[in-house]
């Protein structure tokens, strides 16, 4: 018997690299050239038009449906001379993938004909027929409808044959449906909030943008062994699998030589995504086999979040083409490491400066503090909010689990500027200070060096940690969509830095000058913020206990942290920053917990099918042979010999029922728990069923199909082992 795993390593053991054909010329010559850029828009459009989208881009004002037509005109010239014949609204619902629908340039004209027509009002809105998108019962109340809405601050791009329009897609009532709605939102209300900070520093400050770097990790698996584990296929991770003897212990692989057929692959995504403009830099080998890690060049946040969405699309079709299958999953094999997508954030002004690197003068040191101890005062703030929106099934298996970073919330910024803030701490007085005290504050702030030492001591273990010129948000997930986390951080922030500029003013109003008042305000923030600053080592045991000293939370899993979404003191902020209503919010918090449902339920079904149609099986064909072989013994032998000779066989034979049994009786009792998870009415208890009742299962299941498998001749195991999914490539 030859079992599809074995076909499947023939398969792989004959594989070679697939040649990528380069285009000519070098990147600087490529790049974007896909993209309907503002290049692009120069050539192709009318002054007044381009100048109408350039305004809507920077100061997000509204483009009139005259301008929208000429605009969609050029767009369809330059997309139809490239070859394209359709075009999309390209969007973002709360899936967590991307949505597109294709229509056709060409309208069928009276005559039986047909001309290619895209006018303005394509481009500015469509109406996809959304009522399979989750909603979170909004959609329901009101009406079916909703609708997909252009967004020019994200450029339009060529995906194949097709012109993709990034847009928002919200309810026909107005309420979002999506992550892009919530995140322009926020990065609108950040960017007065924050602008009206820089006035007290520097009158040229009239934007501020928020910048995003992230990094995503993911794991390669030959496509051929991927379609012979169900669990790899329909859950995106391995449900079962025996830790191989050799696994990361040997730190062989981190930043190692990439095996060729991978090479191909980056080479090719990396060409695909230059082209749209992504800017892609950097790849290298990650922690765990056959993980691998891609950064971009940070870009503004709502574009960045495009094109991770995006470049997580090409991936996935370009990793098909080089027989790979990518997987974004957060835990895709146990015992070795997960993937995550560091978000490094950071704000940067409208001439140039980024408002989280310090400076060379006091002046500037100031209002680096004031963005670098306000974002610790919003994260402080807002922890479990931002525990929240990174919660996923996926992400469990990290946060909290036995792998890091931890789900304590916390906040690393290095021993020099712990002793900055320390500094001021000491020496702001509050009333007046005397004109000696205060030159004394600014020259020690004046001493902060530019490049920050700590950037090198990296604190690897914390979730949130400021790496010099950026705060980096670990605790992201690989498969999420980064506006999330973005979206919750903005707002967070652009809420505090609100909240510094009232108690500044009012200290103002006082008649304290305004140096003052700002040392005093950071004072109260530093004192104010203090335990959400961690600078030990995050996976330690001591930290839950210390943590929990200091009143963090350390929310384990994704129904309970989800709760956060609901609760009044979110709601008022998202309010307050007029980025979701309440009714916004309590729909995501259905959604992201249906979703989690969802998931679970689907994983215990996969782990039950192939327990049943796959494990037990070759476990009980085993297991007779060897039946047959003490049967044999028994004939051939004395009745001394036999009693000798059969005690290993027999063991086998006692050691398989045992497992089987095992397993047997948890599945059975899985699935009992899952029927009555799935009577209950609420999607709250739905999803505390399936984490508390249903969940637990997993991990008694796994050990006993795991034993099995270092039982079971190699021969009949029919799922491809975890060295041969690791190792393979
Ligand atoms: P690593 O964290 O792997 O050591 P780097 O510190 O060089 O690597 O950068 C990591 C990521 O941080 C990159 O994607 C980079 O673009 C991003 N980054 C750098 N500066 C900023 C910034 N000002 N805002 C947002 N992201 C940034
Ligand atoms: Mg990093």
């Amino acid at each position: 018997m030859v079992t599809i795993r074995f076909k499947a390593l023939e398969e792989v053991m004959n594989r070679q690299p697939k040649e990528v054909l380069f285009p000519e010329g070098r990147v600087s010559g490529y790049f974007a050239s896909n993209v309907f850029g503002k290049e692009a828009m120069r050539e192709y459009m009318s002054e007044e038009a381009y100048n109408s989208v350039i305004e809507a881009i920077e100061k997000s004002t509204n483009i009139d449906r005259k301008i929208a037509d000429q605009v969609a005109a050029s767009m369809k010239a330059w997309a139809s001379e490239r070859g394209a014949t359709h075009y999309t609204h390209w969007f973002q619902p709360l899936t967590g993938e991307t949505a597109e629908k294709h229509d056709a340039f060409f309208e069928p004209t009276e005559s039986g004909r047909a001309i290619e027509r895209f006018g303005g009002g394509s481009l500015v809105q469509q109406e996809p027929d959304a009522s399979s998108f989750p909603s979170g019962g909004i959609r329901n109340t009101f009406e079916a409808r909703g609708y997909t809405a252009w967004d020019p601050s994200s450029p339009a791009f060529l995906m194949g044959k097709t012109l993709c329009i990034p847009t928002i897609f919200v309810s026909y009532t107005g309420e979002a449906l999506d992550y892009k709605t919530p995140l322009l939102k926020a990065l609108h209300v950040l960017d007065k909030n924050a602008t009206e900070v820089c006035q007290y520093f520097d009158k040229n400050v009239t934007k501020v943008t928020t910048t995003l770097g992230w990094e995503q990790e993911y794991f390669l698996v030959d496509s051929a062994l991927y379609n012979a584990r169900p669990d790899l296929a329909l859950t995106g991770r391995a449900l079962f699998g025996h830790a191989p003897a050799k696994g990361q212990q040997l730190e062989d692989h981190y930043f190692g030589s990439i095996p060729d057929r991978v090479a191909a692959f980056m080479r090719e995504y990396e060409i695909e995504a230059h082209m749209l403009g992504i800017p892609v830099k950097t790849r290298h080998n990650e922690v765990a086999p056959n993980q691998y890690e891609c950064a971009p060049i940070f870009e503004e946040c709502n574009l960045a979040v495009d094109h991770n969405q995006l470049l997580m699309e090409l991936m996935k079709k370009v990793a098909k083409k080089h027989n790979f299958r990518i997987l974004f999953h957060e835990k895709p094999f146990a015992k070795v490491n997960g993937s995550g997508k560091h978000c490094n954030w950071s704000l940067s002004t409208n001439t140039g400066k980024n408002l989280l690197a310090p400076g060379k003068t006091p002046k500037n040191n100031l209002q680096f503090l004031t963005f670098f101890i306000n974002s610790i005062v919003a994260f402080h703030n807002n922890a479990d909010l931002l525990r929240a929106t990174i919660a996923s099934a996926g992400n469990d298996h990290r946060l909290g689990a036995n792998e890091a970073p931890p789900a304590i919330m916390s906040v690393f910024i290095g021993s020099q500027l712990t002793a900055v803030l320390d500094e001021l701490e000491k020496k702001v007085k509050s009333g007046k200070m005397s004109p000696d005290e205060k030159t004394a504050l600014k020259l020690g702030i004046g001493r902060i060096p530019e490049i920050l030492l700590d950037n090198t001591d990296r604190n690897r273990t914390s979730p949130f940690a400021f790496t010099g010129n950026k705060f980096e948000f670990r605790a992201v997930g690989s498969s999420a969509n980064t506006a999330a986390p973005m979206i919750a951080l903005n707002t967070a922030m652009a809420d505090q830095l609100a909240e510094f500029k009232k108690q500044v003013d009012a200290l103002i109003g006082k008649g304290i000058d305004k140096d003052e008042a700002i040392f005093q305000i950071l004072r109260k923030c530093i004192v104010d913020s203090k335990k959400i600053r961690f600078e030990g080592n995050g996976y330690g045991e001591e930290w839950v206990a210390e943590a929990k000293k200091r009143g963090l939370s350390n929310i384990k899993d994704t129904p309970r942290a989800l709760e956060v979404y609901i609760h009044k003191e979110s709601i008022e902020l998202f309010n307050r920053m007029n980025v979701f209503n309440e009714r916004e919010m309590h729909a995501r918090h259905e959604i992201r917990l249906e979703g989690y449902t969802k998931k679970i339920q689907i994983e215990s079904r996969v782990m039950g099918d192939l327990v049943l149609n796959h494990i037990l099986p070759v476990a009980l064909k085993y297991q007779s042979e060897i039946v047959n072989n003490i049967k044999g013994l028994k004939e051939v032998l004395s009745a001394s010999d036999f009693n000798k000779m059969s005690v290993i066989q027999l063991d086998m034979v006692k050691k398989i029922a045992e497992h089987i049994e095992v397993i047997k009786k948890s599945v059975d009792q899985m699935t009992e728990e899952r029927k009555k998870a799935n009577k209950l009415s609420s999607q709250k208890e739905m999803a505390l069923a399936y984490r508390d009742k249903v969940f637990p299962f997993f991990e008694t299941i796994r050990y006993h199909v795991d034993k099995l498998e270092l039982i079971v001749d190699d021969a009949y195991w029919p799922l491809p082992k975890f060295r041969e999914l690791l190792f393979t490539n």
